[in-house]
């Protein structure tokens, strides 16, 4: 065992000594390599002689339940499950109706103890909660979403990179270290632990019986799975590190990892990426700098704001400067005006804010760039800065792959004056940073990136 700073213990109860198995809950972390909860079920296992089952519970009973997510998750969660049985170990799939807190409570007298992974969104924080409190065994909590464990990294909302930057780097020797896989002593495959499994091969069996918003179709550019997020590391440290650092904001280009689906679903560690990358180039080298401020400090601050501010996904959770100086300018005059529905369909009069919005509707991922000019532009064309705050939440939630993210909310934020200064005041934005079209054609061939969305299969 190493990196045991990343487990918590959530309640008083003691380990059920009576407990017939270990449960283990894959809720974020759906993937076997990097696993810690799955390395702790199995080191549990071994030491108390209980077999361990990982349940993967699939409801269609959450917001944004679509079929462009679903059939992601189902991609990736069959090639887990096969993963994890290869290992010997017990792995249930089971549709519920119903929150899938409450199946774990009612099987909490059979569990010796349960392992759950640790999320920083209000649901999965209030979901870990009622588990921990309701259920009748020991319960644990492990952090596999990030490298620092949040709490270690500081106790407070960071306001900015730079205030969060020395005390991750200040702890990240720590943590650099790979996740130690333990041999289970005892194979559960075969035990029936009284769940109604689902045994399907294929995704569409699983589709077929979830009742989901078909609306958004699946993007032909991401397929789940840890395999689909391996070949996308591969290429990136292959071909794509070694430039980062200048052509990552270039939406006409593709130097971005494109890992940003899998790490939201964790079919991937953040962990295992930073020790690849780390086996090919030295941690001094300006382009992995560079690609580790995106991967562990922007991401890592993310995940502080979400854990410290109960405010994260709402204009409420912005600075009171920010909030002050957009109030000051919301009667400016608005040159356009467009209502959701507009900006959904891409109905604007902006050639490359129409590609920007088009590249997720069909891809299910936006270039950052286009991202940061993007949200700016709905802060513009919508008449109160709130409206415009949640409309770039509903739009980035309902298309992103990696939406319904802490970086999500972070980057709206972001947007709105969150990690950032204040600028020269000027109409509408006041004092947050504004962004033009002059900017994009300034620093980039923008018309390219609209020929590149053109092309675009959907
Ligand atoms: C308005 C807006 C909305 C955004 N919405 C999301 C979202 O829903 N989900 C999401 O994962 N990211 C979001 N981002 C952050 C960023 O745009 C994406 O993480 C990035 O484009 C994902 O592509 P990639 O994996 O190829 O990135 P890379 O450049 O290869 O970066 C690697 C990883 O670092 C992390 N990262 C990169 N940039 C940021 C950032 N600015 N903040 C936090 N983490 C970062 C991501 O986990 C990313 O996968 C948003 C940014 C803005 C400005």
């Amino acid at each position: 065992m190493n990196q045991e700073n990343r487990i918590k213990k959530l309640n008083n109860f003691n380990l059920n000594i009576n407990g017939n198995f270990i449960l283990y809950y894959m809720n974020l972390t759906q993937r076997e390599d990097f696993n810690y909860s799955l390395e702790f079920g199995i080191y549990l296992s071994n030491k108390y002689q209980k077999p361990l089952i990982v349940y993967f519970p699939i409801t269609d009973y959450f917001k944004f339940s679509n079929l462009r997510y679903y059939q992601f998750i189902i991609e990736g969660i069959i090639k887990t499950k096969k993963a994890i049985e290869q290992r010997g170990i017990k792995f249930v799939i089971e549709k519920l109706d119903y929150p899938p807190y409450k199946k774990i409570i009612e099987k909490s007298e059979k569990c010796f103890s349960i392992i759950l992974d640790k999320g920083y969104l209000k649901y999965q924080r209030k979901i870990n909660e009622i588990i921990a409190q309701k259920s009748k065994t020991a319960v644990f909590e492990v952090e596999n979403d990030v490298i620092v464990p949040i709490e270690m990294a500081s106790s407070k909302q960071e306001p900015y990179a730079m205030t969060i930057r020395p005390k991750i780097y200040k702890n990240l020797n720590i943590f650099l270290k790979p996740i130690q896989k333990n041999e289970p002593k005892i194979k559960s495959i075969n035990y029936d632990f009284e769940f109604n499994e689902l045994n399907f091969n294929k995704p569409e069996e699983y589709l077929q019986i979830l009742n989901i918003d078909k609306s958004v179709k699946p993007s032909k550019y991401f397929k789940g799975g840890e395999d689909e997020a391996n070949k996308f590391l591969k290429i990136f440290i292959e071909q794509k590190i070694h430039k980062y650092k200048d052509l990552r904001s270039d939406p006409s280009l593709d130097y971005q990892s494109n890992l940003s689906p899998y790490l939201h679903f964790g079919q991937i560690s953040p962990l295992k990426i930073v020790l690849e990358i780390l086996k090919n180039y030295s941690i001094n080298d300006p382009n992995v700098q560079s690609f580790f401020n995106e991967l562990i400090i922007w991401r890592e601050l993310a995940r502080n704001f979400a854990y410290y501010n109960k405010n994260y996904n709402e204009y409420e959770g912005i600075p009171e400067w920010s909030k002050n100086t957009l109030e000051e300018h919301k009667k400016d005059k608005r040159e356009y005006l467009y209502s959701l529905e507009e900006f959904e369909n891409a109905k604007t009069h902006d050639k490359y804010w129409n590609a920007a919005q088009i590249e997720m509707v069909k891809t299910g991922k936006m270039h950052n760039y286009m991202r940061m000019y993007w949200c700016k532009k709905i802060i513009e064309w919508t008449k109160d800065p709130k409206e415009a705050f949640d409309i770039a939440c509903y739009l980035n939630d309902k298309y992103e792959l990696d939406g319904r993210d802490p970086n999500g909310y972070a980057g709206i934020s972001w947007c709105f004056g969150s990690f950032d200064r204040p600028f020269k005041e000027r109409k509408i934005f006041g004092k947050i940073r504004y962004m033009n079209e002059e900017g994009l054609k300034r620093k980039f061939d923008i018309d390219k990136y609209v020929e590149k969305i053109n092309l675009l299969q959907y």
